[in-house]
Parts: C-alpha cells; structure tokens; sequence
C-alpha cells in the first residue's frame, strides 16, 4: 500500500484522510487506481493526436470537481473500476500496440503516486512513446515530482486565476496560486521540443517534450479568460504553447448542476470567440492553437457506453465494465 494514502495530503487539498483503510477525501477515490476508460483519441491539439491517435487514459476521481465538468459520470459520480500498477501497465502497452502516439493520463492529480507505479511498470516492459499528463494542475511541486522522469509531455488546464471564480466553480480559492506554481514547475522541466514529420507546422510535427497549457473560455466571463492570456503571455511566453479551447457546454445532467447557476445555460457565442480571438493577437500569442467555435452538445462523452465519444473522435481499447476490447 502507498505510505502517501495513510493520511492523505499529496493534493493542495490536504484532507488527512486514511485511503489506505479505503476512507475517501474530497476526491472520492481509495487508494487504489480506478481507471473508466482507455483508447486512441484524435480530438487533441494536432501535436498530441499526431496520425495514429492519442493513448489516452480517464481516471476515476478529481480533486477539483469543477461544475461545469464534461467527463462529470467519471470525475463527479465515480465511474470506472480499480486497476493495479501491473494492469495500468498492460493498458499503456495496448495503446501502444494499437498505434498511439503517447499516453496521455487524463485528471490523474489525486493519484500520482499510484500513477507514477504503473508508469515506471510500463517503462520496465518497454514502453518507449512519450507521455503526457493532462491535469487541472491543482497539484503541488513535491507531487509532480514522483513524475519526474517518467512524464515528457504536460498538459495543463489554467482554468482561471480569479480566486472568487474558483471558488465558486470548484471550492478552491488558492487554485490560482497553486496552478500557477504548478504550470511554472512544469515549465521549467521540460523543454518544448517537437519532432518534425516532413513539415515545418504543429499539425505535422509530434510533440515530445514540453507544456501546452490549456484554458476553456467561459461564456460570460471574458474578464477572466483575459487575465489568464496576460498571464501567460507575460510569463510563459516563448516557455510553452497555449491552446485556447471554446467547447465549453452547460452539463444539466450532473448531480453538480445546481452549481451552474453562475453561468449561462449556453455554448460561447460568435462576438464572444471573436474577441477572444483578437485578443490573441494584440497579445501576440501566436505560439498554440485555438479551438474552432463548438455550438453544439454533440460530443459530449457517456463513459456507460463502450465508445464514449463519435467513432470519429475516438477508438475504445479499454473499457471499466468489459475490460480490453477485442
Ligand atoms: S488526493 Fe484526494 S484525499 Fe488526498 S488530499 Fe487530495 S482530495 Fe484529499
């Protein structure tokens, strides 16, 4: 058993709370990994999903829980089913095979030191494409450093760095500070560097090494989107890329949805991603991507199914309730 769990303090919100003896904290989750999903994804930045899909694993189980979350059956209710280091290995070898360009761990940040287990099992075995960790960066220096060595590729969200938003949308005032001290670390641990394949271009290259911090645009709150940018264009710049990403969607089906009253019940609207799109440029963040406008509630993901998402999104390789797809 992880001596971290014996009273649990590797998040900043230090619940204290025996997970070894299977007494969850604020994140819900025992002490083992708990996995809902796993399978080739081609919806991420174009240097992530590269030709042959991202290996992308969801966790059971977040530290933040934020209201409006899309993947909420997983983050929220607790969907999926506990797997050992062994057999997070095996699954990070089956993404492999099937053609993945990376693993890419999904909202793991209240289970690193169970994570970084399965990571050096699958390294032992011969896993040899990069990895990324794909996190709300709600995550102290002292915890991502049991990933050192073992993640080459960060992908952070900076979801805002209003401490009366994050409180609001996931209980965390000190979220600001502590992501930003999070992406910092980040940063300086690894360079940005992505290899080439017959194009100068991101969406030809694969990335290896490096940050891209990610920020959903809310409708309605283009204040805080705009302090996030300045934030980063005057710290970050030139360190990582920036993917600005306009796909946020109300959830009304999450036990969590009382919560969304401090947002419209709607997608971005056109003047909205104009601005933001404009911003970017008297910003000079011309180093990362920004998403298409997305208007529609299509492609929401339902973890109850074998494929979550469109067969054009994504390929199932692991499933909570089946187990490996054949
Ligand atoms: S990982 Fe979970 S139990 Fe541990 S401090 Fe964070 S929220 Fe609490």
């Amino acid at each position: 058993m992880e001596p971290f769990y014996e009273s649990c303090t590797q998040c900043p919100k230090k619940c204290g709370t025996a997970r070894n003896a299977g007494i969850p904290g604020f994140c819900g989750e025992p002490a083992e990994i708990r996995l809902a999903w796993a399978g080739l994804h081609f919806g991420e930045e174009p240097p992530v999903t590269g030709s042959g899909g991202s290996g992308t694993l969801f966790v059971t189980g977040c530290n933040l829980g934020c209201s409006f979350c899309q993947n909420y059956q997983i983050s929220h209710d607790g969907m999926g089913t506990a797997v050992s280091p062994e057999e997070f290995a095996e699954i990070c070898l089956a993404l492999a095979s099937s053609g993945a360009e990376n693993i890419n761990i999904v909202t793991g940040s209240h289970a690193i030191p169970g994570i970084a287990a399965g990571l050096q099992e699958a390294t032992l075995q011969g896993l040899s494409i990069p990895v990324l960790w794909n996190s709300s960066a709600y995550e102290t220096p002292e915890a991502l450093s049991l990933l050192d060595g073992l993640v080459q590729v960060w992908l952070p969200d900076l979801k805002t760095l209003n401490p009366l938003l994050a409180r609001s949308v996931f209980r965390a005032e000190d979220y600001p500070a502590v992501a930003k001290k999070a992406v910092r670390w980040m940063a300086n641990h690894s360079p940005l560097s992505i290899e080439q394949t017959g194009s100068t271009s991101y969406p030809n290259g694969k990335i290896v090494s490096g940050v891209i911090i990610r920020h959903l645009a809310l409708p309605g709150k283009l204040a805080d989107t705009e302090l996030v940018l300045r934030w980063f264009a005057e710290h970050l710049q030139g360190k990582a890329l920036l993917s600005l990403m306009t796909q946020y969607t109300p959830v009304s089906k999450s036990a969590h949805a009382a919560a969304l009253d401090a947002f419209p019940d709607r997608v971005l609207d056109r003047t909205e991603y104009n601005t933001l799109v404009n911003l970017l440029d008297e910003l000079g963040i011309d180093d990362g991507f920004y998403q298409e406008l997305v208007q529609d509630t299509e492609w929401l993901p339902d973890f109850e199914r074998i494929q979550p998402f469109t067969s054009v999104l994504a390929k199932p390789v692991w499933h909570w309730k089946q187990g490996f797809i054949r």
